[in-house]
């Protein structure tokens, strides 16, 4: 499966299942993204495949080690790699072609936005749960 920026300028490649997704409903997730919410997943490094383009990739780090990667010509956030980690976290809406796919966690719903309305499908997360529960949420084969 494929996915772009706004602009096509970067391109990537993701071998393997895509993966289930999650949204993040944190403070800085929105301010990254702009919304209520970001919707990702999580997958092996090994798992992506830049096809054009990485040398748009711009990125930014906040002091508290939160990274945003995004495409210094039209702002998309693009994927990035997970810190002392084998993966990446990819945004959901640069994939072509995505409709498989399945939300199946929401993350830090306890300190949402007072304007969002998370949607029903998921299991919902106070915080965070463990990184290792996450990927196996995420990876598991049954329809939730
Ligand atoms: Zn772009
Ligand atoms: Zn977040």
């Amino acid at each position: 499966m494929r996915g772009k920026c706004l602009c096509e300028k970067i391109e990537f490649e993701i071998t393997g299942t895509v993966p289930k997704l999650y949204q993040c409903h944190c403070s800085l997730c929105r301010k990254q993204g702009g919304s209520a919410s970001n919707t990702s997943f999580i997958i092996e490094a090994k798992n992506l495949r830049w096809v054009c383009g990485q040398e748009y990739i711009s990125s930014y780090v906040k002091d508290t080690g939160f990274r945003s990667d995004f495409c210094a010509k039209c702002g998309s956030p693009v994927p990035n790699p997970l810190r002392n980690m084998p993966y990446v976290w990819v945004p959901a809406g640069l994939l072509d072609d995505a409709d498989q796919l399945k939300i199946v966690a929401h993350l830090h719903v306890g300190s949402r936005a007072s304007w969002d309305t998370i949607s029903a499908q998921g299991t919902r997360y106070d915080t965070m749960p463990k990184f290792a529960e996450l990927i196996e949420l995420l990876h598991s084969k049954t329809k939730t």
